[in-house]
C-alpha cells in the first residue's frame, strides 16, 4: 500500500461549487503539435468541475483506494508543521500544482525516505529541486501541454484587456458611471500594432497565431528559428536579440523558462530600450522583471501597462506594490488552471500513476527526471548545474 500526498489549493471561500456555468466541455482530439491529450484507462470524475481545490482531489480518490492506497489531500504546504511534511517520511508519491506548488526542496526529499515519484499536475517542475530527485532516484513528471493553450489564451486577454483599457472602463459601470471620456482617453485598437514574443515555444507560438487575426505585425526571439514555412504563414520577423525587438513593439510578452539567463531581464535599463507607452506581458515568472522597475515603468509612462499571473513571491503578500501600481491588469496565478485545463492534467496525472502502479513507462512528452538523470521532455527544456542552482524553470 502506498500514501501518496496530493497538495491542492483551497476551496472557494463560499465552499466547494455545488453547480457549473456550463455542462460539458469542448472535445479537443490532439494538442496543435500532433501530441496526444491524456490517455488514463478511465476517470472517476465530470470534466468541467472543480479538479484542483482540496475538495476536487483531482477526481483520483476512487482509483487510489480502489487500489488499497492511502490518499491525503491538503493545502498546507508551508514550514515543517505542514500537513504534507506530517506526511512527507512515509509518502510514496507527492502531487501538487504549479499555482499552488509542494516546493520539494532538497531537506524535503531527504525526509522522504519512502519517495519514490513527484509529479506535477500541469507543467513545470521547478518548484522540485531536480539534483536532489536525481542524487535519490527519485522519477518527476509533468503533464506536459495540458495547459499551454489555456495561457496563451490569458496572454491575448490580457493584451486586448490592457489596449482597449477594460478594466477601468469595467470598474466605471460598477461605480454606476457612464464615463465614456474617462474610459476611451486610453483605449486604442490592437490593429496595425507591432507585437513581439520573447520566445515563441509552445505557448509563444500559440500568441502569435491568435494574434495574427487582429492584423497585428509580429515579431519574436528565440534562441532557435521557427522553420522558415511558420514564420512565412505568419508574416513573423525574428530578432536576433530580445533588446533588437523591444524597441519596434508596442506590446511585448515573455514566453521564456525563467533560468539565470532570463532571470530580471526586464529592468530599469532595458525597459529603456521600449518605446514609451509600451504594453508589456508576462505569464511566464515573476521573476523575469525586477519589481521596482516595473512600477517605476508605469508611473512615468514608459509602460502604459502591465498584465500577467506570475509574481514573485507566491501567494502575493498582501503589500505587494504590483497589486496597487497604476494601469495593471494583474490575476492570481491562475492562467493554466482554467476548469478546461483541470480536466486535461487530472486526467493526465491519472495516466502517470496507472503507468507507475502497473510497471509501465511513463511517456517521453510526461518525463522530467527518472533513473537519476534528466528524462524525456526534462532533458531537452531543464539543466540541471551540479550545484543544482541552474535549473531551468518552466512553471
Ligand atoms: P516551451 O518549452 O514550449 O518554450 C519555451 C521557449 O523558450 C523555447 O523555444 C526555448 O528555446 C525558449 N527560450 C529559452 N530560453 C530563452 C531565452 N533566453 N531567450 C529566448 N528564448 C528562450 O515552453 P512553453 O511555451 O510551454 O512555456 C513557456 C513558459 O511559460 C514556461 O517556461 C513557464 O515559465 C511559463 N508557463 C506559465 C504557465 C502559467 O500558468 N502562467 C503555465 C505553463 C508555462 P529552446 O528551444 O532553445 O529551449
Amino acid at each position: 500500500m502506498a500514501k501518496i500526498v496530493l497538495v491542492l489549493y483551497d476551496d472557494p471561500v463560499d465552499g466547494y461549487p455545488t453547480s457549473y456555468a456550463r455542462d460539458d466541455l469542448p472535445k479537443i482530439e490532439r494538442y496543435s503539435d500532433g501530441q496526444t491529450l491524456p490517455t488514463p484507462k478511465a476517470i472517476d470524475f465530470q470534466p468541467g468541475t472543480l479538479l484542483g481545490s482540496v475538495s476536487g482531489e483531482l477526481g483520483l480518490r476512487p482509483y487510489l483506494e480502489g487500489l488499497g492506497h492511502e490518499l491525503i489531500v491538503t493545502s498546507s504546504k508551508e514550514g515543517t508543521d505542514s500537513v504534507l511534511d506530517q506526511h512527507l517520511h512515509d509518502a510514496e508519491i507527492v502531487i501538487s500544482q504549479p499555482f499552488w506548488p509542494a516546493y520539494m526542496t532538497k531537506e524535503r526529499i531527504a525526509k522522504a525516505k519512502n519517495l519514490k515519484i513527484i509529479v506535477t499536475a500541469g507543467i513545470g517542475s521547478d518548484h522540485t529541486d531536480l539534483d536532489a530527485a536525481n542524487a535519490h532516484n527519485i522519477t518527476v513528471a509533468e503533464v506536459t501541454f495540458c495547459n499551454s493553450i489555456s495561457v496563451a489564451e490569458h496572454v491575448v486577454m490580457m493584451i486586448l484587456g490592457l489596449v482597449r483599457n477594460y478594466i477601468p472602463s469595467y470598474q466605471w459601470v460598477m461605480k454606476g458611471g457612464w464615463n465614456i471620456a474617462d474610459c476611451v482617453s486610453r483605449s486604442y485598437d490592437v490593429e496595425g500594432m507591432h507585437v513581439g514574443t520573447v520566445a515563441a515555444g509552445r505557448i509563444g507560438l500559440a500568441v502569435l497565431k491568435r494574434l495574427k487575426l487582429f492584423d497585428m505585425h509580429l515579431h519574436y526571439t528565440d534562441r532557435h528559428r521557427l522553420p522558415e514555412s511558420v514564420e512565412k504563414e505568419l508574416g513573423l520577423t525574428w530578432h536576433a536579440k530580445r533588446e533588437d525587438m523591444y524597441g519596434v513593439c508596442d506590446v511585448v510578452t515573455l514566453n521564456c523558462p525563467l533560468h539565470p539567463e532570463t532571470e530580471g531581464m526586464i529592468n530599469d535599463e532595458t525597459l529603456k530600450l521600449f518605446k514609451r507607452g509600451a504594453y508589456l506581458v508576462n505569464t511566464a515568472r515573476g521573476k523575469l522583471a525586477v519589481t521596482d522597475s516595473i512600477v517605476r515603468a508605469l508611473e512615468s509612462g514608459q509602460l502604459a501597462g502591465y498584465a500577467g499571473d506570475v509574481w514573485y513571491p507566491q501567494p502575493a503578500p498582501q503589500g505587494h506594490p504590483w497589486r496597487t501600481m497604476p494601469h495593471h491588469g494583474m490575476t492570481p496565478h491562475i492562467s493554466g488552471t482554467s476548469l478546461s485545463a483541470q480536466a486535461r492534467y487530472a486526467a493526465g496525472t491519472r495516466e502517470i500513476l496507472e503507468c507507475y502502479f502497473e510497471g509501465r513507462p511513463i511517456r517521453d512528452e510526461y518525463l522530467i527526471v527518472q533513473g537519476g538523470k534528466l528524462a524525456g521532455v526534462g532533458a531537452r527544456s531543464y539543466s540541471v548545474s551540479d550545484s543544482g542552482k541552474e535549473k531551468m524553470a518552466k512553471i
